[in-house]
């Protein structure tokens, strides 16, 4: 069971963000050792076992099927096909699956029956299963509990201020209430989100504050740097500094110290200096593989090859044992009311789409006249 937590106001958390980088780093580094092994970093291999088509707006995602983007579709990948993955992602050091499908909610079909099979075959090579499926109700976290999943994944992606900026096809409420049913049906809890969307640093803190006050607090918050995917809304966001992602890292672990940080996406613009600065600030899990579904990142070999330099070893798979016990809906609400505007799919959109939307029109008009001047 964890311990209790100091609850963080947004004056302290902000004041954390902004100290000097090395009283930072110092401090994160000592919660980091107080709480975990500084020289066990978890590996996770992301596995995209449905690409593309989704009918919501992320304006970071190459997979909504609004933006015109250059990835491969496919539809939901065969039981051999996932156990083929699973097999080299383990025998490459992962302890970890995690499998996305680009859709906006879980539906009860058959698809989600053929996800299940996923689950079980790939807990009977004894790794840890986690997905990412979209909103979930309670009744399919069940299910999923009881294939055998470890962990599922909904990322809360930014502070509720700006998460209207960023996707307007569903609220933050539905993305809390998904969290609430995971963590019901005795799931570990996966939730972070992305830096460089344009946020300030005050959205960044609201959003690990909303993390932190949920209870338990996730077991795991990954923190990814936007990859600006040509094609999205936010095509052309300016990379976000190795400062600002340990910055991140650092009061997220402050925040948060039991939890698995997991340093995400944006790896491949990151030095391995740049990394190792990372673990040292309370990142203790990567994802493998030379794509993070559809957007780029190192290769497997090139990351276990700075394993060997850094002299960090992969965790074992289960390692942090059982389930943990889920905390009340009412110990958590009481916890996150501070922090709470409470909107649920509002009506509003977004300009940058619809400014998109405007100029993929006026393509397919130029496109059409050329097609009837060359008939
Ligand atoms: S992030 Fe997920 S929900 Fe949003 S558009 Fe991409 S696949 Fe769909």
């Amino acid at each position: 069971m964890q311990e209790a937590t100091k609850i963080w106001t947004l004056e302290e958390t902000l004041a954390l963000y902004q100290r000097p980088l090395m009283d930072l780093i110092y401090e994160a580094a000592s919660v980091h050792r107080a709480h975990h092994d500084p020289n066990e970093v978890q590996i996770s291999t992301l596995l995209s076992i449905k690409t593309g088509g989704c009918p919501e707006d992320c304006a970071y995602c190459p997979q909504a099927a609004r933006y015109h983007t250059d990835i491969e579709t496919n539809d939901l990948l065969t039981v051999d096909q996932v156990r083929t993955a699973a097999t080299r992602a383990k025998s490459l050091g992962s302890s970890r699956l995690c499998m996305g499908a680009a859709w906006r909610n879980v539906e009860d079909n058959a698809d989600f029956d053929h996800v299940i099979e996923l689950v079980k075959t790939v807990r009977d090579l004894d790794m840890e299963v986690c997905c990412t499926l979209g909103m979930l109700t309670p009744h399919q976290a069940q299910r999923l509990a009881a294939a055998g999943l470890y962990a599922y994944n909904h990322n809360l992606d930014s502070s509720e201020d700006y998460y209207e900026e960023i996707i307007s096809t569903r609220g933050y409420q539905d993305r809390l209430e998904t969290l609430d049913n995971v963590r019901k049906a005795n799931l570990t809890v996966c939730s972070g989100g992305i830096i460089g969307m344009g946020e300030s640093v005050a959205d960044r803190c609201k959003m690990l504050l909303t993390l932190a006050s949920l209870r338990p607090q996730p077991e795991s918050v990954p923190i990814n740097a936007l990859v600006a995917v040509p094609g999205t809304p936010l095509e052309n966001q300016e990379p976000v500094s190795i400062w600002e992602m340990i910055r991140m890292i650092a009061v997220t672990r402050i925040v948060m110290p039991h939890t698995t940080i997991r340093l995400s996406a944006g790896r491949t613009e990151m030095s391995r200096e740049g990394q190792a600065l990372c673990f040292l600030a309370g990142a203790g899990s990567i994802f493998a593989g030379d794509k993070l579904l559809t957007t780029p990142n190192p290769d497997v070999f090139a990351d276990l090859e700075m394993f060997d330099l850094l002299g960090l070893r992969p965790k074992a798979p289960f390692a942090d044992g059982h389930l943990p016990q889920s905390g009340s809906a009412e110990e958590t609400a009481a916890a996150i009311e501070p922090h709470r505007k409470r909107w649920s799919r509002p009506g509003h959109t977004i300009e940058a789409n619809v400014q998109y939307a405007e100029i993929a029109k006026e393509k397919r008009r130029a496109t059409r006249q050329q097609g009837d001047t060359h008939q």
